[in-house]
């Protein structure tokens, strides 16, 4: 089954909110395609009362007696067909979220698919959930613990993977039995509407998937202040990450952040250099940079750095720059004009500290002077204590800093706020192993980068955030721990008889 996104035969897409099943609100906020600056689509600005309705939408489902009778083997089926449905559809979500991120297709596909494999993963985790039994723990009694759902949780969403996010949070929360409330980013919201729409379509009730489109100020805040959402999962930038922690916190509310990083590739001399090299452009360039991952801090060993620099500049000279539907296209636009200007500032900046500009630097003319593109860039000699090897950027720019023994790559490492990946390379992998575990963040990769499995959690420590996405750890995220206790011999009180 195909369902189209609404409105997809008129030019631009009208996108309104999914409440309860049907389409809300008027849409007025306009999203110009990062690559060509066209209007692409409307998206609905949620008020307050559509922010009670879409949350009432949730509570109704989730009270109904149908949802609370529903049995994990239940949704596991649910989120199986919703698996193929979007499947079926995958190519349809790619179109939209390349145009409106402004990436390369076939890197959106790729963005999906992973989308769906958290679908099937959470599919998984309903099936064999089973709870625990403590049998033994004194004699006459029977205890058991039980993961129960939350109830009605929020949804909130960046733009740098609109449906991938998403889906690597809605299966989790509907695998554990909640009722959702998603919030898109105002910059790309129209693959969330259709992910809507076909949860429904693979039978998941009305009610179960709303979605509220509009700015993070009301639709987010609203979600996030609402007395009757239990728990947000947030994934956004450290700086909202901040607001949304304290909002919570005023309510005693749980929220899971899932904030910015600055992730360091250090490369040892003893590496393969030229896989190193081959990761170090991928994990810096892909999705133009605009990952949470991107591992965008440089960080090699002197004796090596010269050479393992001039691999990357060569290899990253190469990647070309395109609009979505360019096959050829390795980095697209970034998400809007003004923040390509910010990344340029940052360079620009960075220059103007001491840094030597190895590539790019320079916005593109030409044929995609429309749009927001910046090229693959990099920049050496950046030291720890400048802006550009401490702050998050956002774009296709890579720090090069110089290491000398293993304390200092660590130091070095571990010297950000964020804590979100980081990578090593070398050939020996007592040293990965050992260094691995020094490094301060909810990843580490050793030979590899940019690297997962729906299977495995994922989240940041420090400034990066709290609380994980994905795998079980994901799934437990929407669940809190109850225990039923049955005494099944007589207990002798020591009140008996009064
Ligand atoms: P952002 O923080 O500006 O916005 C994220 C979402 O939060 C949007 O939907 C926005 O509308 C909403 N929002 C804004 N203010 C809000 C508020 N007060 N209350 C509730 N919601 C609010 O981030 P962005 O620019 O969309 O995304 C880029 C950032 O996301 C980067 O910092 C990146 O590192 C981070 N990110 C982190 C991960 C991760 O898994 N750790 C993944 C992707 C992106």
């Amino acid at each position: 089954m195909t369902i189209a996104d609404p409105q997809t035969l008129t030019d631009v897409r009208l996108v309104r909110h999914w409440i309860g099943g049907r389409e809300v609100g008027e849409p007025t906020i306009e999203r110009h395609a990062p690559a060509t600056g066209e209007l692409v689509a409307l998206y609905a600005d949620a008020t307050a009362e559509e922010v009670d309705a879409a949350v009432a939408a949730a509570r109704t489902t989730f009270e109904s007696e149908t949802w609370q009778s529903t049995v994990h083997g239940q949704r596991a089926s649910w989120l199986e067909r919703f698996a193929e449905i979007l499947t079926e559809n995958r190519q349809r979500l790619a179109e939209i979220d390349a145009q409106e991120v402004g990436k390369p297709l076939a890197f959106a596909l790729g963005d999906i698919d992973l989308g769906i494999a958290h679908v099937r993963q959470a599919a998984a985790i309903a099936r064999t959930e089973t709870g625990e039994a403590f049998p033994g723990v004194s004699h006459g009694y029977l205890a058991v613990g039980e993961r129960r759902a939350l109830g009605v949780v929020g949804l909130v969403i960046p733009w740098n993977f609109p449906a991938q996010i998403m889906l690597q949070k809605l299966p989790y929360a509907l695998a554990a039995g909640c009722t959702t409330v998603v919030k898109p980013s105002e910059f790309t919201s129209s693959s969330a509407v259709v992910i809507a729409q076909l949860a429904e379509a693979a039978a998941i009730p009305a009610g179960a998937v709303n979605v509220v489109t509009g700015y993070g100020r009301t639709a987010g805040q609203g979600i996030l202040e609402h007395a009757d959402v239990a728990y947000v999962s947030f994934t956004g930038s450290t700086r909202t990450g901040r607001v949304v922690a304290e909002t919570a916190a005023r309510q005693l509310k749980r929220v899971g952040l899932e904030l910015g990083g600055k992730a360091a590739n250090v490369v040892f001399a003893d590496a393969d250099l030229e896989k190193a090299a081959d990761g170090a452009v991928f994990g810096a360039f892909i999705n133009q940079g605009e990952s949470c991952v991107a591992t965008t801090r440089l960080i090699v060993q002197r004796s090596i750095a010269e050479r393992f620099t001039a691999m990357v500049v060569s290899r990253a000279a190469k990647l070309r720059l395109g609009r979505p539907e360019d096959p050829e296209a390795d980095l697209g636009a970034l998400i809007h004009p003004p923040h390509r200007d910010a990344v340029a500032a940052a360079v620009d900046a960075a220059v103007a500290a001491g840094g030597v500009l190895e590539l790019g630097g320079e916005i593109p003319g030409g044929e995609l002077s429309d749009g927001a593109f910046y090229p693959p860039t990099i920049v050496s000699g950046v030291d720890p204590t400048s802006a550009l090897f401490s702050e998050e950027v956002f774009g296709p720019v890579l720090a090069v800093s110089v290491f000398d023994d293993d304390d200092d790559a660590v130091a070095l490492v571990n010297a950000t706020s964020y804590g979100l990946a980081h990578s090593l390379w070398t050939t020996d992998l007592d040293r990965g192993v050992n260094l691995g575990r020094r490094l301060e963040a909810g990843t580490i990769w050793v030979n590899t980068c940019t690297d997962g499995s729906p299977q495995l959690a994922f989240g940041g420590v420090k400034a990066s955030g709290y609380g994980r996405d994905a795998g079980f750890e994901g799934y437990r995220e929407f669940t809190e721990y109850r225990t039923l206790q049955i005494r099944t011999a007589e207990r002798t009180s020591p009140f008996a008889g009064r």
